[in-house]
């Protein structure tokens, strides 16, 4: 699985940004999906066809539920066939309407999800030191119209959730979790899952757990339960009885066989995320202006995602400017979350003053950096990788003059 490894350079011009060959003759990507032993997967999938029950609460769909609903330590699961889906259903099982108070630090879908269902979302700035939302900026963006508080669990390293939900309690507003980054992670040795009134994860392809395309609403509320496995099937409760207005967002046997496959695997994943996340700190180690997003020893986290800081002031090149260098060596470095939702169409047309109480999510969207990791990954890449990072940083005056007097470079953007 493991690239070729990249040729090592010497000299800041003998970067590809400058027309040298890329380091690397095919595209690392952030995140190449993990994948766990295909023979276990190709039974399950035999174990499919030959029961010929592709979806509706198959086998496979009860024992992945099982299984996320012990792990996360919460009493109910509901699978679905993705993270966004997942949480425009939680949205609805939690009469969430009006207002929502949800970071603009996140994926676009977070923001979506809401506004999909012509809920307002209502971004609120993030704490500089978690990336998570702000509990006193929340408490300042609640209104009479506003019913609810969408956290995101970012990295997988948990909300505060015990602010959040004291001052959801106080104010009479639900709390809901995106805890797509987050499975398999925990808080204060809680594991992410029984926060709020629910949470999702996301199984999606390029996550540390995947089952293709998938996710998983989990709660320990049983009227929630109840009403999520409805809505996610039209909203049925029995034969030709509809009671619910419903969508259809049942994940497929072959998905959920994917997903217990991977949880076979869920370990060996971590472990080798674990390591590459070393590495890329001891390779990095003293580069003035580059700090890592780092994740407490004393928790359960995934190191799914290896994120720089990069301040400038210090690297005297810019973040765009390295990613630059990268992609010219076929290193697809990205900027997760930049620009930030607020930045995003609809949400910038709609609320164009927004940055203004965002000042924390501004100054991290300028930051970011997130480095290729996974299973894909390993130690060749990765000293290679560095290595590229730190002739780039060590020569960041000379490198970003040069940049800037070539007209012929651009920042990547893009998915
Ligand atoms: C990936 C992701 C989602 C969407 O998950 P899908 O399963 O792809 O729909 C939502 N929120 C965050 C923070 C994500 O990273």
């Amino acid at each position: 699985m493991l690239q070729t490894p990249g040729q090592v350079r010497r000299q800041w011009k003998d970067l590809a940004v400058f027309g040298a060959p890329p380091a690397f003759a095919s595209p690392l990507h952030v995140g190449r999906p993990n994948i766990g032993d295909r023979a276990r997967f190709l039974d399950r999938i035999n174990g499919i066809l030959d029961r010929a029950w592709l979806t509706n609460d198959g086998p496979c769909v009860k024992e992945l539920e099982r299984r996320i609903a012990a792990l996360a330590g919460v009493k109910h699961c509901m699978a679905v066939c993705n993270a966004t889906i997942g949480l425009e259903i939680a949205i609805r099982a939690l009469d969430l309407s009006g207002e929502v108070i949800v970071p603009s630090f996140t994926f676009v879908a977070t923001a979506n999800a809401l506004h999909w269902q012509t809920i307002r979302p209502v971004f609120a700035d993030i704490d500089p030191n978690t990336h998570n939302l702000d509990p006193q900026a929340v408490e300042r963006a609640i209104t009479p119209r506003t019913t609810g508080i969408v956290g995101v669990h970012v990295w997988g390293r948990p909300c505060a959730v015990d602010a959040l939900a004291g001052l959801a309690r106080r104010r009479g507003v639900k709390l809901l979790f995106d805890a797509a980054h987050a499975f398999g992670c925990s808080s204060a040795g809680r594991m992410v899952g029984r926060f709020g009134d629910a949470e999702v994860f996301s199984f999606h392809a390029t996550k540390v757990l995947n089952s293709f395309e998938g996710g998983a609403i989990v709660t320990n509320d049983d009227e929630v339960a109840h009403r999520v496995r409805m809505m996610r099937n039209f909203g049925f409760a029995g034969y030709d009885s509809a009671v619910h207005v419903g969508v259809n967002g049942k994940m497929t046997e072959v998905c959920a066989a994917m997903g217990l496959t991977s949880l076979e695997s869920f370990d060996g994943f971590v472990a080798w995320n674990r390591t590459n996340y070393d590495l890329y700190r001891r390779e990095l180690d003293g580069l003035p202006g580059v700090s890592f997003v780092e994740y407490d020893a004393a928790e359960r986290n995934t190191y799914h995602y290896v994120v720089l800081l990069i301040d400038e002031a210090q690297t005297q090149i810019s973040r765009d400017r390295l990613i630059d260098v990268l992609h010219a060596e076929n290193i697809l470095a990205r900027r997760y979350f930049y620009p930030g939702c607020h930045r995003m169409e609809p949400y910038r047309t709609l609320f164009p003053n927004a940055a203004s109480v965002l000042p924390a999510t501004e100054r991290l969207a300028r930051q970011v950096l997130s480095l290729p990791t996974g299973t894909a990954i390993g130690g060749d890449e990765i000293r290679t990788v560095s290595s590229i990072l730190r002739l780039a940083i060590e020569n960041g005056p000379q490198v970003s003059a040069t940049l800037d007097g070539s007209a012929s470079v651009s920042v990547a953007n893009g998915a």
